[in-house]
């Protein structure tokens, strides 16, 4: 049953505002749709020129939102939304045009091939951790294959939400991208609207939700979600590498990114080494005392003291069943800061080990066996990434082949995002779809076949009714067994 304003617990301007917005858009869409590469390149370097021109308005909007460091901005937000606008601007021509494809001997005198024709009217909600890159990284995309966009930013950032704005409004046309600012019944009163194509990030509860409010409108989905991923370390890792690396990806952006390091697994041999090193790096990086980690301006703080609390209870979980805090520990509520920690011996019981964790708690356990690490991992839906630290060949060919989920990910962190020709997004509880680079303009294009008769004596005239005379025989023969 279609939910009214009210029942929403929406402003009727807001509602009437959406409903105009989307009305215009829908009249629009064949105008975008007509756009050629050249036209659509100049839309994207009005954003790459905003971007650049905003460049400390968006460091400035996230340090209020969650006290993002500057320079965290710049590699996370603005130089990757620039890299994929540049990626885009050089390949477009090429993505637009249409694929021919061959055909078989039983087709001969006709022609095949696939064009990409923009989905229409989309909608992309998206969530706060990177407002700017989960935001218009799918935007880049929708532009390029020639969409009109109605984009949700999340209401945890709201310094953000409103700069995006403000950037989209200089670049676009309210009748071509459109930003609606609000919380989850804005969310939910756009998600009522027939659009052709939703993007979704945010967390797999709510990506449920969504996937069932497009069945509605049987509108096609991507969602790019949640959950946990998984860090291998086997004994033959480079543990000084590793660790640098684990312990910077955990803490960029206070472990407030889904494919941030959720926990370890490390081979027993090297577990006490591993958690030396981790130590070892997190008080290069940040200090070394929990107070001059507090003052450090290289970590940021919780976005909101909901998922403050359920980082503090899930490390009074893991202790009070017997964990040991190896680093780290202190939480002051007052700054919702979260010393850097360490957990070892956390009993299987623990929660800590069903949710994704979202915050700088890194819960390491011992493995004996590369099997018994992947069993582990299989007994959890597909991650969204997944990390193997080892320098034995075989080791990384097994864990790769005998695990499945999203992106992978060798003996770094987080590259598999920063590449703009990966597809990135999961699998299952951790996504439907792909985007970035040719796989954003895949994902918001429909391919189309366009099949054309050439011959003035088709083939098709061989298999015409009525059926049963000897030459179809021979010839329906053949073709099961051969063309
Ligand atoms: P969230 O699912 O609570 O919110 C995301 C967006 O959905 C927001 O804009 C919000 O307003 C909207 N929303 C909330 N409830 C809704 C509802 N009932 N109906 C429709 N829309 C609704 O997620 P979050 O807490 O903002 O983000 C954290 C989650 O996002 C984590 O699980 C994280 O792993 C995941 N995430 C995934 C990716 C990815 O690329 N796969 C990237 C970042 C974050």
């Amino acid at each position: 049953m279609a939910e009214t304003a009210e029942s929403l617990q929406i402003t009727p301007a807001t509602s009437g505002r959406i409903q105009e917005i989307f009305k215009k858009q829908h009249g629009h869409q064949y105008t975008v749709a007509r756009t050629t590469a050249r036209q659509r390149i100049e839309k994207l370097r009005r954003l790459h020129t905003a971007m650049i021109r905003h460049r400390s308005a968006i460091r400035q909007a996230l340090a209020a939102d969650f006290r993002k460091p500057a320079e965290e901005t710049d590699i996370s937000e603005t130089a990757y939304v620039n890299t994929e606008i540049r990626h885009t601007i050089r390949h477009l021509a090429r993505w637009m045009q249409p694929r021919r494809v061959g055909v078989g001997l039983s087709l001969l005198g006709s022609s095949a091939r696939v064009i990409y024709e923009p989905k229409g009217v989309c909608l992309i909600i998206g969530t706060w951790n990177f407002p700017f890159n989960l935001n218009l990284v799918p935007l880049i995309a929708a532009v390029a294959s020639g969409n009109c966009v109605i984009l949700k930013p999340s209401e945890h950032a709201p310094h953000s939400a409103a700069l995006i704005e403000k950037i989209l409004r200089e670049c676009f046309r309210e009748e071509e991208v459109a930003v609606v600012q609000g919380e989850v019944e804005v969310a939910r009163q756009l998600l009522q609207l027939p659009f052709n194509h939703i993007f979704f990030t945010g967390s797999t509860s709510i990506g449920k939700e969504v996937m069932q409010a497009a069945a509605r409108h049987l509108a096609s989905v991507t969602l790019e979600l949640g959950g946990k991923t998984p860090v291998i370390v086997d004994e033959t890792a480079d543990l000084d590498r590793a660790a640098s690396r684990i312990a910077w990806i955990k803490c960029l952006n206070y472990g407030q990114t889904c494919i941030a390091p959720d926990h370890v697994l490390v081979h027993e041999s090297v577990h006490d080494a591993l958690v030396g090193k981790l130590k070892e790096w997190l008080q290069k990086y940040y200090g070394d005392t929990p107070e001059a980690r507090r003052q450090s301006p290289d970590l940021a703080r919780v976005v909101h003291d909901r998922q403050f609390r359920f980082l503090l209870d899930l490390k009074a979980n893991a202790v009070d069943l017997g964990a040991k805090v190896a680093f780290g520990g202190e939480f002051d509520p007052a700054e919702r800061f979260i010393d850097p920690t360490i957990l070892t011996d956390v009993p299987p019981e623990a929660k800590i080990w069903e949710h994704e964790i979202f915050g700088c708690l890194l819960p390491i356990k011992r493995y004996q066996t590369l099997d018994e690490a992947i069993e582990y991992i299989n007994t959890g839906s597909k991650p969204l990434a997944f990390y193997i630290f080892s320098n034995r060949e075989r080791h990384i060919k097994k864990v790769i082949r005998e695990t499945r989920g999203g992106g992978v990910c060798v003996n770094e962190c987080a590259l598999q995002f920063f590449n703009p020709d990966l597809p990135f997004g999961g699998h299952n509880a951790s996504g439907i779809g792909k985007y970035h680079g040719d796989s954003g303009f895949m994902e918001f294009s429909n391919a189309r076949s366009i099949a054309r008769q050439h011959s003035s004596y088709p083939t098709t005239n061989l298999f015409l009714p009525p059926y049963g005379s000897r030459l179809m025989k021979t010839l329906l023969n053949w073709l099961v067994r051969w063309l």
